[in-house]
This record gives C-alpha cells, structure tokens and sequence, in this order.
C-alpha cells in the first residue's frame, strides 16, 4: 500500500511506502486515510534533518518565531470545523467535541505566539564584590514526541507550539491509530514559514519508531503522553541511553469526584456525567471514581440514571449525537472486560454497559454506572479509559477525602459542595496536579499548567508559561567586571 499521507522529514513530505488504514470508528467501513508507517531508517533521517536546522532555528529572533506560530494559529482557527471533523471521524468524539479541540489547538499556538515575545532571564548581584550574575534560559535542542490517540490535535498541539516557541526542533511520532489530525496539524505548521527540519513527523508504530526516538542519542529531551506502563519504559529508556534525556511524562488518571450532602444536586449530576462519559470517557481527567455521602447517595444515583437516559450514543459526526463511539475493537474489549470484572467484584451495574447497534457497524458502548462499589475493587483502583464509572458510598466528609486520596493517580481531582469550608479544605489536600470545585474533573484552560501528581505525571507541568521549564534549559553565567 501507497500511503497518499507521508511523512515529514527535512521539510519533505516522504519515507517509507508502508501505509496503515485510519479507520472511522463510527462506521468502520468508511477509511479515513492511508499513512505512512515510518521506519528505524524514517526516524533516523528525521533527527539528522532535526539536528541540522537546530543552529540556525535557535538563533532565530522571536519576532521571526511568533509570526510562524501566530500565522499556523490563523489557519488551524480559520479551519477549525473542517479539523474538527477530521478528528471526530478518526477518533470518534462528537463533532462539537472535535471542533472545540481543534479551537484549543489553535488557541494554543496563538497563546505560544506570545511567549516567544515574553521569554526572559533574570540579573542577580553576586556575593563577591565586582562580580554579575546572569540566569538565561535556552533551547533545550532536538525534542522526541509521543502523543496517545485520545486528544489527537490538542496534544501535538501542546507540546510542538512551546518546543518552537522556545527555540528547539522536534520529531514527533503521533499514535498509529489516529495520525490524521497530526498530519493536518504539522502540515499547517510547516506551510507557516517554518525552515525545513525544525519539525518532521515520523508516523508509526510505538515499538518501532516510538522505541527508535527513544535511543536515539541525538535527542536531548523526550515529551510523552499515553498509558502508565508506556511512561515507564518511556523514562527508562531515557535515562539508559548516553547522555541521558530530559524527560517529560504524562500519564492516566482515576479521578475522584466527590458529592457532599449538601451539593447543588443539579450541578452534582451534571459534573459526574460530562465528567465521567463525555468524549465517551477517554479523557485521562474523566470522572471515573464517584464518591458520594450517604445522605445524597440514592438522589444522586437515580438523577444520573434519569441523565443518562437522556444521552444519545451514536455516529460521532450525526447531529445530536452526546457520546460517540469507543475508539476501537481492542479500547472496546477493554471496557467489556472491566464491566465483568466490577460485576465479578459485586458492584450492581444500575446503567447501561450494553454493545449498541447502530446504522453504521462501529463500537458503540452505553455508559455504564455501577454503584455498591468500594474503593479496594480493581473498578476503583485501575484505569478503564472508557465510558464506565462507579459509585463508592462514603458516610461523611473525611472519609470522601481519605478515599479521593487512597489511588496510586494523582490528575484531577472535584468536590461538589456547597460549603465553602470544605471546598476549601478540599483545594488544599487533594492530591491532584488539578483540583475543581462544582466543576467536572475533565475541562481545564489552556493558558495554565496542566499536569498530575504520583503515578499521573513525572517532570515539569505542560501548557501555559510552565511549559517553558521543560522546553529550556537554564544557563547562569559570572561576568568579573
Ligand atoms: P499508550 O501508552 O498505549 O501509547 C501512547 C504512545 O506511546 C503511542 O504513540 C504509542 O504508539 C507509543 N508507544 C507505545 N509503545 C512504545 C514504546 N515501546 N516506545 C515508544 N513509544 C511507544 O497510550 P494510548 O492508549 O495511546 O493512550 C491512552 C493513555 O494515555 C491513557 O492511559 C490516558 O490516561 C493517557 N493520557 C494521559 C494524558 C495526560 O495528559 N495525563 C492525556 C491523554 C491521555
């Protein structure tokens, strides 16, 4: 097979004729693409193509970087509708799901336009007499990326647009299931003036390509985000190899959303089920873990069920259509398999869990709520990234808290109170990277840090001026006057 989509290296658009089909998981008839699956040979002439235009690329002035950023901002927001529905037919999130990821996208370039104009050091007087001490920041150099299949541009997008801004080169080998929006996404970025080589796309497999950025010694830093058993071989390998990488890992999540007596119950149900299965639950901040006092328990349970009667689970790209379909067979399999096990465990599955037959042949899964849980079951401790969450009955306050806490994640974490004294105690031990309050744990800005805490994220916080701490490297320079 001939891929028609190829990828980009040294500002060509090339490689290897191996091609794998994007499949539409709405209606797995419908091909959305052929795209190269780059090879060892790809990936090696990506970074030689990296490692060239560093030099010039580093010294380029920041007017120069924020006229690129800020034009690719203008194409991806002047053409968002169009990528937004590219991203839901190949990742099968609602279209306004799509188009408002492919608008963060461009916010996000936009937002990194104006911090390449805002990057500063810092003069300090040193302790021996006659002496300057200076504290600069510089590009850390050629940056691997590694992006998983669940925020298809919106994650390429976060971490290419403060790579750039900062002055590095990137190679990014998006997730072999979804490349079609990185495709898009790069192409726009290099049509906005960008010198050839600072960024090559390598489209693949993980073990292939993914495993060859991993070891190779002319990348300095490696930017991940996917799976927690990935991120560990992720940073194992970048500190095994000689020199060592920067590294940078984003990983899953079991967020806790906690439902307090005296909570709006309106807001309650609405956080817990945006939270838990929009973007059909394949958000890493999804809502997963619910844990509810004893005194609004049955109120609560019964308003979801009544909610989520009301979602309509079908083709991503049809109107009306709430929750779209699991991304793939093997996404699917899991769900199914984790439904087993939480009945298996004792949890009463109150909602859903049911395959769907729709028009068009795709996975389609009913959310499925299970309730009589408690946190010691696999369902409350391990990842499902699907449409399922389960309800764990908690008899006050502290004991919600204790239990939000007791998980090996650490991403986002809510509370749903009306009590200011508990919110407030719930802001400042929670432990989470992300705490929301009468908000659902999924849906954050772009403009500030983003990032978890234990087994979610290891190194610096992505997004926002943050981003800057792992896309530079400081230098402290002494001048003897
Ligand atoms: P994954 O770990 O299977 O894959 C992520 C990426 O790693 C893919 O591009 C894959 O090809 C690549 N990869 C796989 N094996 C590799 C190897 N040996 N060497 C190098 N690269 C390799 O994750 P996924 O299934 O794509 O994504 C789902 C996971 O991502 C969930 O756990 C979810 O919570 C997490 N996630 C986290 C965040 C966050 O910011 N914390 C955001 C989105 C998704």
């Amino acid at each position: 097979m001939n891929a028609p989509f190829k990828n980009l290296i040294a500002g060509e658009w090339a490689g290897s004729q191996n091609a794998s089909r994007n499949i539409n998981p709405s209606n797995t008839n419908d091909v959305v693409g052929e795209y190269s699956q780059g090879s060892v040979e790809d990936l090696n002439n990506a970074v030689a193509a990296a490692k060239a235009a560093f030099p010039a690329w580093s010294r380029t002035t920041p007017q120069e970087r924020y006229e690129i950023l800020k034009k690719a901002s203008d194409e991806i927001l002047a053409r968002k509708d169009e990528l937004g529905r590219l991203l839901s037919r190949e990742e099968g999130k609602t279209l306004p799901e799509g188009i408002g990821e492919a608008t963060r996208a461009g916010q996000i370039f936009a937002f990194f336009a104006g911090e390449c104009l805002r990057l500063n050091g810092e003069s300090i007087p040193s302790v021996r007499p006659g002496v300057g001490v200076e504290v600069t920041r510089e590009p850390v150099g050629i940056v691997g990326m590694i992006t998983p299949w669940n925020f298809p541009i919106a994650i390429p997008a976060w971490k290419i647009a403060p790579a750039l801004a900062y002055g590095n080169c990137v190679v990014i080998k998006p997730a072999d299931l979804v490349p079609g929006s990185a495709w898009a996404l790069v192409d726009i970025i290099q049509r906005a003036g960008l010198p050839k080589g600072v960024l090559n796309l390598v489209m693949g497999r993980g073990s292939v390509v993914g495993q060859a950025l991993l070891e190779h010694k002319d990348v300095h830093a490696i930017s991940f985000t996917g799976s927690v058993s990935t991120g560990r071989k992720v940073a194992a390998a970048c500190i095994a190899g000689n020199p060592m990488k920067k590294v940078q890992l984003e990983m899953g999540g079991k967020n806790p959303l906690v439902v307090l007596d005296d909570a709006d119950l309106k807001v309650a149900v609405e956080c817990a089920v945006q939270g838990a299965f929009f973007s059909t639950g394949q958000r890493c901040t999804a809502s997963s873990r619910l844990i509810v006092q004893a005194g609004i328990h049955d109120r609560f349970v019964e308003a979801c069920i009544e909610r989520l009667k009301g979602v309509t689970v079908d083709d991503a790209l049809k109107a009306g259509t709430t929750i779209g379909p699991v991304v793939d067979q093997s996404q699917l399999d899991q769900n199914l398999k984790y439904i087993q096990i939480a009945r298996d465990e004792g949890g009463k599955l109150a909602f859903g869990g049911e395959l769907l037959n729709r028009e068009n042949p795709g996975f389609y899964l009913q959310p499925a709520l299970f309730t009589e849980t408690t946190n010691a079951m696999r369902i409350s401790r391990e990842e499902v990234f699907g449409p399922v969450a389960n309800v764990v009955r908690v008899k006050d306050y502290e004991e919600a808290l204790a239990i939000a806490n007791d998980t090996e994640f650490g991403l986002s974490s809510g509370i749903c109170t009306t009590s200011l004294k508990h919110a407030t105690h719930f802001k400042r031990n929670a432990e989470a990277g992300m705490v929301m309050v009468n908000l659902a744990t999924a849906g954050v800005d772009y403009h500030v840090p983003f990032g978890g805490r234990k087994g979610s994220s290891y190194g610096p916080r992505e997004q926002g001026a943050y981003a800057r701490e792992f896309y530079t490297t400081v230098k402290t320079s002494y001048t003897l006057a």
